[in-house]
């Protein structure tokens, strides 16, 4: 049985859509982690009976690559002696530009301008023209795009993020994410740095099996060609698969498919291809305790089958 805790962005800086863990919650969190569990990467567990025999274990994981993780999370690991895994999306890293899904939310957060037209005939109806003439109408727009694209397959999830991008012009993109030599240094301080795809698209809506194969082939020779190992592991993005993708990504020669299910992953009934993961968010300190001691969700189930 091993808990994976999944984190994303830590930051002192706040965000209305998706707030970054506060530092101070996270080095609470790693602090508890490793004192309750014993914290080991997971790409060192696949392969070995460890996975097996060993019941009070941990690993802790990033996905997305922000540079924050460098800056806030790495001094907390280090502090706790800890060594965590890194997923990177590979297009992102190379142009220094946030996942697509991180951009939509930034864009509608932060412009000025009012119209907004995504009239293509795969957007529902009601979707495409809008005028939206403050934050508020704004966020609660792409609050419920956000959920269609992540539905489309990628090549029309492209068309409209180029079309928001277009339209939101009075924006720039900050820039975010960490680069191949921060990638590098925390590999020699021996952190695993996978894939988490090429371009951030969703395998589980894909439109054929080329482009997931590109996908998974893309990002995994990027890093062989900067990091020198093709990486053992994929981190799913917006935790989307399904039968097919665990098969690809088989083909392709990963050695296991991480998924987001906020459960323990337990390697008796769970195959290695979509492993779970217990993403943790900046909330309140006993609502992450739950999360971390998987409370919450037992919690959850029985008022479900009650
Ligand atoms: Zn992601």
């Amino acid at each position: 049985m091993v808990r994976n805790f999944l984190f994303h962005r830590v930051s002192p800086q706040r965000d209305l859509l998706w707030d970054p863990m506060s530092v101070e919650l996270f080095d609470k969190c790693i602090g508890y982690i490793t004192n309750k569990y014993k914290v080991v990467r997971f790409e060192d567990l696949i392969d070995s009976d460890k996975l097996l025999v060993e019941n009070k274990i941990a690993t802790i994981m990033f996905d997305d690559g922000y540079k924050d993780n460098i800056e806030y999370a790495l001094p907390i690991l280090n502090k706790y002696n800890c060594k965590a895994s890194f997923y990177v999306v590979t297009d992102c890293i190379d142009k220094n530009k946030p996942t697509w899904t991180h951009q939509l939310e930034y864009l509608f957060q932060h412009t000025n301008i009012s119209d907004i037209n995504i009239d293509f005939d795969f957007i529902p109806e009601n979707m495409r023209v809008s005028s939206l003439h403050d934050t508020k109408a704004r966020l609660k727009y792409v609050l419920q795009l956000n959920p269609i694209l992540k539905k489309l397959p990628y090549h029309q999830l492209e068309k409209v993020i180029e079309r928001v991008n277009n339209t939101y012009n009075d924006i720039h993109l900050p820039k975010l994410m960490m680069n191949w030599d921060d990638l590098r240094e925390l590999s020699k301080q021996g952190h695993y740095i996978g894939s988490h795809s090429a371009l951030h698209s969703t395998f589980g809506y894909a439109s054929n099996d080329d482009f997931i194969m590109n996908e998974l082939m893309v990002s995994g020779n990027r890093i062989m060609e900067e990091l020198g190992y093709f990486p053992k592991t994929i981190s799913y993005p917006v935790g989307s698969y399904n039968s097919q993708t665990k098969k690809l990504v088989k083909q392709a020669g990963y050695k296991a498919g991480l998924a987001v299910k906020q459960s323990i992953f337990n390697p008796q009934t769970t195959d290695l291809f979509e492993v779970d993961r217990i993403e943790l968010y900046n909330e309140s300190w006993w609502k992450t305790k739950m999360r971390i001691s998987n409370s919450l969700e037992i919690i959850k189930k029985l008022i479900k089958y009650r």
